[in-house]
């Protein structure tokens, strides 16, 4: 199964992505652990990649396609793939579907876990991190055993400058404007599938579950 996962920060792509990779063993592609990957194996691309990654600049979208071509032409993914933050823009997803030819694959699903704004904000400005070891929590969804201190080490957990609210509303307005266009592409292609975001986690898989069946 070849899929996209798409979905506001906040809205637990990251969560379902873990899901859908465990229940139906295809690799979890997301755009820095490819670029990370490449850079690490010093491919041509890599190198590239790398140069405009040191100074500061974004990384040219034929050094990007290429890099994904390298990955998705690898072993594991022979049987499907997930990618995550790839592509970004439009120019990106036509550059993605003339690869997918040339590799004689196709899309399945665009698969777009989708929360409203205002519960994303609620979301994002409950998370808490722990300096320490990198533990996620949330005040509301996912407290930990004491509040604001870390089960795993005691830590004091932080509020990462991200997410306080005057950033939240602020970042969420640029991904959103930056993703409609995409959602709008694959809408009328044919392959996004809107997930209700907002449900419990596992039923927000179940939903997702539903649709990958019809593939296997
Ligand atoms: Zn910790």
């Amino acid at each position: 199964m070849n899929l996209i996962l798409m979905g506001l920060p906040g809205a637990g792509k990251g969560t379902q992505a873990e899901k859908i990779v465990d229940k139906y063993q295809i690799p979890h592609i997301s755009t820095g652990d490819m670029f990370r990957l490449a850079i690490k194996e010093g491919t041509d691309l890599g190198k590239k990649a790398k140069t405009f990654m040191d100074q500061g600049e974004l990384v040219p979208d034929e050094v990007t396609i290429g890099i994904v071509r390298e990955r998705l032409s690898k072993p594991d993914c022979s049987t499907g793939f997930l990618l995550d933050g790839f592509p970004r823009t439009v120019a990106q997803a036509d550059a993605l579907e003339s690869l997918l030819q040339e590799l004689e694959r196709s899309l399945d699903f665009v698969l777009h876990v989708d929360v409203p704004q205002d519960q994303l904000v609620d979301r994002l400005t409950g998370r808490r991190i722990c300096p320490t070891c990198g533990a996620t929590y949330h005040v509301i969804y996912n407290p930990p055993k004491q509040e604001g201190i870390c089960d795993n080490d005691g830590a004091t957990l932080i509020q990462r400058d991200d997410d306080r609210p005057e950033t939240v509303a602020k970042r969420l307005e640029v991904n959103v404007q930056q993703a409609q266009p995409l959602l709008d592409f694959y809408h009328d292609k044919g392959y996004l599938v809107s997930i209700d975001g907002s449900q419990e986690i596992n039923q927000v898989f179940e939903d997702i579950d539903q649709k990958l069946k019809s593939l296997v």
